[in-house]
Formats: C-alpha cells, structure tokens, sequence
C-alpha cells in the first residue's frame, strides 16, 4: 500500500492535503510533514483545513501557511486526506471529483479513496508519513521531525497510550536525532493553553459524575459561551474524567448550538469505545472514539451510559 501510494505521488504534480474537522496534533503534525516530503520530492503541496489551525498547534513549523476554507478549489491533481476515514469528516466541498490517497491508523478507517492506505497498528498517521518519507528517499528536516514527533507525542497520549512500544520510542529517538526537540515540543502543546479553556475544565469538573467503572461530564453552549472558550478548548477535557482511578471509561459531552452533542470516549483498555461510537456512526480508536448523539442531555449520557456498561471488551 506504501508504494501504492509513493506510485501514485510520483506520476503527479500538484497535492492539496487535509485531514478532518477539529483537527488533533496528528491530523495537522502528519498533513505538514507530509506537506514538506512532497515539496522535498519537488512537488507543489498545500495543507488545506476546513477549521484551520488550533491555537496550541501555531508553533508548529509551517502552520502559518495553513490555508482555512470551506471549499477546495485550484487545479490541484490529487487530494491526500491524513488521518480521516471520509470526505465528510474533512467538511471541505470540492473534493468529491478528485483522486483521493487516504493515509488512516484508525482502526474503523473505510477504504474510501482511489488509493487507501490504512494500518491500524500504526501508534499514529505521522508514523506512516515518516514510513512515506524514508521510502521516497526524502532527507529528515528539523522541521519535519516537529511535525511528526508532535503528531506523535500527541496520539499516544504522551507515551502512555496502549499500542506504545519499542518501535514509538525507535520512531522518537530517529526525530529526536534529526532535530525535533521533545521538551519544546512538549512545552508549545501542553503549557501552552487559553485562559478560557481551563475557566471551561472548571465548569467540566463540577458536572462531574461517576458510577462504577464509568465517568462522564458535560459543558453547555451557555458555559462555552460564559468562558469565551472555542471548540478547541474542549480538546483533552475527557481525560481528566480518565484520570480517576476506579474510572475504566470515560465520556465527554459537549452541546452543540444545534442541541446535539459530540461525544469524546476514552477507555483504558478493558472496553472498546471504537465499537461504541460506531454504533453511533463515529469512529476511532479502541481506547479512544467520538461520534454525535441526540439531546437533550439526559437522553444523550443515558444512550452512551448504557452502551458504555454493556460494550464490548479488548480482546
Ligand atoms: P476526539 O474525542 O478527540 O474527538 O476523538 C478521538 C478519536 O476518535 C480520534 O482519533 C478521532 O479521529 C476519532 N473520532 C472522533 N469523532 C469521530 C467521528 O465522528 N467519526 C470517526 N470515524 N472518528 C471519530
């Protein structure tokens, strides 16, 4: 599937590159890595993101040129999608006619593209970028090795996600080496939030609730809103619920001003949350997934409650 891929850039010229709404450190540390192995191939690439950059992903080198829109136009030749397994869940029109490369670890990716590379034991979409840049011969910039240890350091929860073994830290070490400096990278992601957002993880707090090996919270549109906080800030909130002890799944709610909700799971292994949220048509991995749910409230944490009691387990 790699060389499938490595074929199908190598015949052509000019690449728009996404990744999905809301993007995390992966989608946009692979899509601007990426972005930089096809300019070093000498093709002409740009990274296009439906709701472009997420304030603590700025620093990241190239984030500045990070086009924002609803809509891909220009005559690009093909589309890569990183670390999404739809058109849909990029939010951007425009790509429909084009051919498609999927690059995807998600373990509930959909072979959707012309071309689809999807490999679920992948630690993160930016380790198969670094695959993509060693096959096509590209030498390792400073600033590729940010992106990538970023996309890294991010999807595996700061190596303590499960599936984070000796071929993460192998991958590490070989960015490291060639220039990404783990304590910046750590320091722009981490130490690097809006006021509004912990104001938010207050409010998350006190809606607080645990029942056996479940937890869950919740913030409103009132309460975004009262903190001045965006949907960004709501990123990483759920982990918070995770880590109380006795918790084995958690669940965020946050209101949508449709009066939906987008739910984050997140599990510490024992139960799959892909496989909850694909019930809801989301997706994910199987310690962590999303998807959208019905309210009011009350109705949205029952659905999810009730599936998240009688899951089904990791094998
Ligand atoms: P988060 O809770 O941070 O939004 O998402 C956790 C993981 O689940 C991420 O890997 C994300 O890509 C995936 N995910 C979240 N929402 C959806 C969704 O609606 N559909 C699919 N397929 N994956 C999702």
């Amino acid at each position: 599937m790699l060389r499938d891929v490595l074929q199908q850039i190598e015949q052509r010229d000019r690449f728009v590159l996404t990744s999905h709404a809301r993007p995390d450190g992966d989608a946009i540390g692979s899509a601007l890595a990426c972005c930089q192995v096809l300019r070093a191939m000498g093709k002409r690439a740009d990274v296009v993101l439906h709701d472009g950059v997420p304030r603590i992903y700025r620093t990241l080198p190239f984030a500045d040129e990070v086009l924002q829109a609803n809509h891909v136009g220009g005559n690009y030749e093909a589309a890569i999608i990183l670390e999404c397994d739809s058109i849909n869940r990029t939010r951007l029109e425009g790509l429909e006619d084009r051919f498609l490369i999927s690059i995807d670890h998600h373990v509930s990716g959909r072979p959707f593209a012309h071309v689809n590379w999807i490999d679920p034991h992948a630690v993160a979409t930016g380790e198969m970028v670094f695959r993509l840049a060693r096959e096509a011969g590209t030498p390792f910039s400073p600033e590729m090795a940010t992106c990538l240890y970023t996309a890294l350091m991010t999807d595996t929860g700061s190596f303590m996600f499960q599936g984070t073994n000796e071929h993460t830290f192998a991958l590490a070490r070989e960015l490291v080496l060639a220039g990404a400096d783990p304590s910046h990278c750590a320091r722009n992601i981490y130490f690097a939030h809006s006021v509004a957002k912990i104001r938010l993880l207050g409010e998350a707090l006190r809606n607080l609730n645990t029942e056996r090996h479940v937890g869950w919270t919740w913030v409103t549109q009132e309460q975004m809103n009262r903190c001045g906080a965006k949907e960004e800030d709501c990123e990483g909130l759920v982990n918070y619920v995770l880590s109380i002890g006795e918790v084995e799944v958690a669940a965020f709610f946050r209101e949508l001003p449709d009066g939906r909700f987008r739910v984050s799971l997140r599990s510490k292994g024992k139960l799959d949350v892909a496989h909850v949220a694909e019930r809801f048509g989301g997706g994910g991995h199987k310690c962590a997934s999303g998807c959208s749910v019905d309210g009011p409230l009350a109705q949205a944490v029952h659905q999810i409650l009730e599936n998240l009691c009688h899951g089904p387990s990791v094998q």
